[in-house]
């Protein structure tokens, strides 16, 4: 079966919309319409039935033991904050200190740093080679004075997943709130709030086949029962939580979306698993001087997050133009800046400078991946031979201990 171009490998940054999740939500346009605050008339009240629904769909996938513990936002970037600044101004009195861990994505780390500004502590915790946080450092880290301890379920730029459950015993046994940004791991690796004592999870559609611009945070309403001041005020809805008018469309895509993945994204994660070997094993198998950044163990099925030495990514991304794929981070590409996820685990310059992200997903196809192997080592292969530093090495020179002559 041929290809068509150009193929989109970058399901990190985001999915298409499922056509089953498009087909429930095409009604809540033109035909379903209603406001889901309307209590007066059918418009309303379809609206908002939809919306409930949804929200059960939601919590059956992430184990929350009340749809009431969903509250919709407009993706995860607000869900971070809500989570984090929310917590943060009410429990202030009671302390003012944060954990995270150094590669969270913006959305989270921004946050903190906003925070700090106003005057709470953060400690960023370090991450091994791996890209995993050890808890045992988050244990040590936890003062009198800690409220929230924020880690992400999976990283999006190198897929390694987060050992959650152990680190709710811990926050659970010293009475701290915990904070997961779930967004990349959802539907696709084991998670459960009610397993790992999750306290607040930040989710958003659209990296799991539903639309752009609709969010969900799990707050836990009992067990602890979870208090957060609002960052949005107006009409009081989503419990005071977070007013403006639901997004109905989005969200029953959102909620269509979430039971595709609790019905589907196991077996779909075996399928991604194996498309993501066959590209890694290709490509790793013609080429020496590739190494994989992050945990092959513990991570994403459908992340391979790679660095071609001798190769500038950006290069390697403009050779091979007709295929969609990230360099560093989809969201700091604009800087030339290497990942501070790449520096976190400590990747040399060369392999943060070389780094290629290929997200696989849903639509994937086994002749997708064979021709972007394909074209990734003819390109890599074609970038070395013109690169006079390749050729150093080939001769067996140490490029480490050439004494270059300043650039300026
Ligand atoms: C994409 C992403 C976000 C941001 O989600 P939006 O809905 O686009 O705001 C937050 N965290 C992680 C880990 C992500 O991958």
């Amino acid at each position: 079966m041929a290809v068509s171009l150009p193929i989109f490998m970058d399901y990190q940054s985001t999915t298409p919309v499922d056509p089953r999740v498009l087909s429930e939500m095409l009604p809540y346009f033109t035909q379903k319409f209603g406001n889901a605050a309307s209590r007066s008339h059918v418009f309303g009240w379809q609206a908002e039935e939809a919306v409930e629904f949804a929200r059960e769909q939601i919590a059956t996938l992430i184990g929350a033991s009340s749809a009431k513990d969903i509250i919709f936002t407009s993706g995860a970037t607000e869900s971070d904050n809500l989570a984090i600044k929310g917590v943060a101004d009410f429990y202030k009195d009671k302390g003012d200190h944060v954990i995270t861990t150094a590669t969270e994505h913006k959305a989270v780390l921004d946050t903190c740093k906003r925070l700090e500004k106003d005057g709470f502590r953060v400690t960023y915790l370090g991450v091994d080679r791996d890209g995993l946080v050890d808890p045992d450092d988050i244990k040590k880290a936890i003062t009198s004075k800690t409220i929230l301890v924020s880690v992400m379920l999976a990283n999006n730029e190198i897929g390694t997943v987060q050992p959650l459950e152990p680190i709710g015993k811990i926050t659970r046994e010293r009475n701290v709130l915990f904070h997961t940004d779930a967004v990349q791991g959802i539907g696709k690796v084991d998670f459960d709030v009610q397993k790992m004592n999750v306290d607040l999870a930040s989710i958003t559609a659209h990296k799991m086949y539903g639309p752009k611009g609709v969010g969900a945070l799990f707050i836990r309403r009992s067990k602890p029962r979870v208090r957060l001041v609002s960052q949005i005020d107006g009409g009081g809805h989503e419990r005071g939580m977070r007013s403006g008018t639901l997004n109905v469309p989005s969200i029953v895509g959102f909620g269509k979306a979430a039971e595709i993945m609790r019905l589907e994204g196991k077996e779909e994660s075996k399928r991604i698993h194996a498309l993501r070997e066959r590209l890694r094993t290709k490509i790793a198998s013609a080429l020496e001087e590739v190494y994989v950044n992050g945990s092959l163990e513990h991570r994403l099925a459908g992340n391979l997050n790679m660095s071609f030495h001798f190769v500038e990514g950006e290069a390697l991304m403009m050779a091979i133009k007709n295929v969609a794929v990230s360099s560093g981070s989809a969201c700091t590409s604009a800087s030339l800046e290497p990942s501070y996820v790449l520096r976190a685990i400590g990747a040399p310059d060369e392999t943060a400078h070389s780094s290629i992200r290929f997200g696989l997903g849903r639509f994937t196809t086994k002749e997708e991946v064979d021709y972007v192997a394909d074209l990734v080592i003819r390109k890599v292969k074609h970038l070395r031979d013109m690169s006079p530093l390749y050729e150093m090495h080939k001769e067996g020179i140490d490029l480490k201990s050439v004494a270059w002559a300043p650039q300026h």
